[in-house]
């Protein structure tokens, strides 16, 4: 047997209900005697104890070595490292499939067929950071040609700056066409974002994409402005394949795509940079939830699946999809959001259990 080389996977266990489901999620992983090293550094609260700092040196540079970081939602302090694995390792496409698999509580009629990907741009747009006073901009002297009037004059208040650059834009379409590429799907890039209303911030991105649609001609491209897309997901999802958004919107209509199909704990997400990538579950910290043991894994367990092709293991990745997909075609354990009464820990242990039996 060829010895298969050793990946690193920096595990962030996260805040409130994460470590809930990252902590059997890494067990699950650790049954299936993967080439794989999970490193916890400390991080978080933690952290701060023993360092002084939320996010010290030490854990900045496990990362760094890692070949993947797989992250529980945070809240409080160690946020820090989430900001550093995005704009710190460059993580631009956040890619979230909304994938429906039979069992899943769908609040549709006919939710089958729904299999797509929202890549979501992951750095820039509004989530850059810059808010501020209105009056700071004063010296700019803006005027707003719909209101026809300068944005001083409007009065004290708030500003946000929303950032579309070329390079960012760039990088993310082509993600976009080369998964729509390497998919099993329909082969189609659906382009959204306000074009009609952003002219000059949204309608570049929409040129670029159809610029870029040019050097893919075995690849199909729409684009829809991101109001009639909404409305398209909900009532057509099947219909898409790779949808590619600006940030803010990618955000909102990723955790809408996760509705389709049954809600925030089947919806994983992995952000991927030109060299390197990070794992998690699409939604939050799930605080009001936090100590019951009833938090949906799957989320989870999927962002796990990514991750594991992410490092090459397409084999491991394919067991654990097909594990899911089981636990829900068989829908005896499932948790309290869908519907069943099993604890996160029973859905973990019939996954390792299933694991076991059919290696
Ligand atoms: P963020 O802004 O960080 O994405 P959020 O404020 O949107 O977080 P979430 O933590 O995503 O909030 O939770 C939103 C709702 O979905 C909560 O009621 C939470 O309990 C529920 N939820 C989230 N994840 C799961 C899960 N895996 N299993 C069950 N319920 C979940």
């Amino acid at each position: 047997m060829v010895e298969q080389a050793l990946r690193q996977v920096v595990v962030v266990d996260g805040d409130d209900a994460s470590p809930e489901v990252m902590i059997p999620a890494v067990a699950v992983l650790e049954s299936m005697d993967l080439p794989i090293r999970f490193l916890r550094p400390l991080i978080g609260e933690a952290a701060i104890e023993a360092t002084g700092s939320a996010f010290p040196v030490q854990t900045r540079a496990a990362i760094d070595d890692a070949d993947a970081t797989f992250f529980g939602s945070t809240s409080g302090p160690s946020t820090a490292a989430l900001f550093y694995l995005r704009w710190g390792k460059q993580t631009y496409a956040n890619v979230r499939p909304c994938h429906y698999l039979p069992g899943m509580r769908s609040p549709l009629s006919q939710p089958e067929g729904i299999d797509f990907v929202i890549v979501r741009e992951n750095l820039e747009d509004l989530y850059l950071g810059l808010e501020g006073d209105i009056a700071d901009l004063d010296a700019l002297d803006l005027r707003s040609p719909h209101a026809r009037m300068r944005l001083a004059d409007l009065g004290p208040g708030k500003y946000a700056i929303k950032a579309i650059t070329e390079r960012g834009s760039e990088r993310v379409i082509r993600h976009a066409f080369e998964l729509a590429r390497r998919r099993d799907g329909q082969r189609k890039v659906t382009v959204t974002c306000k074009y009609n209303m952003l002219h000059v911030s949204d309608g570049a991105f929409r040129r670029q994409a159809l610029e870029i649609a040019e050097d893919y001609p075995d690849v199909e491209c729409e684009t829809f402005i991101v109001d009639d897309f909404l409305c398209r997901m909900v009532m057509r999802p099947q219909e898409f394949d790779v949808v590619v958004t600006p940030n803010l919107y990618g955000d909102i209509l990723s955790d809408g795509a996760a509705g389709l199909i049954g809600g925030l704990g089947l919806a994983p997400s992995g952000c991927y940079g030109d060299d390197y990538g990070y794992f998690e579950s699409a939604h939050g910290t799930a605080p009001d939830i936090a100590g019951r043991n009833i938090i949906n894994p799957t989320a989870t367990l999927l962002a796990a699946v990514m991750m594991l092709r992410y490092l090459g293991l397409d084999g491991a990745a394919d067991r654990l999809a097909a594990t899911v997909r089981a636990l829900y075609a068989d829908a005896t354990v499932l948790t309290p959001d869908q519907g069943g009464t099993a604890s996160t820990t029973e859905v973990c242990d019939w996954i390792t259990t299933w694991l076991e039996r059919d290696p």
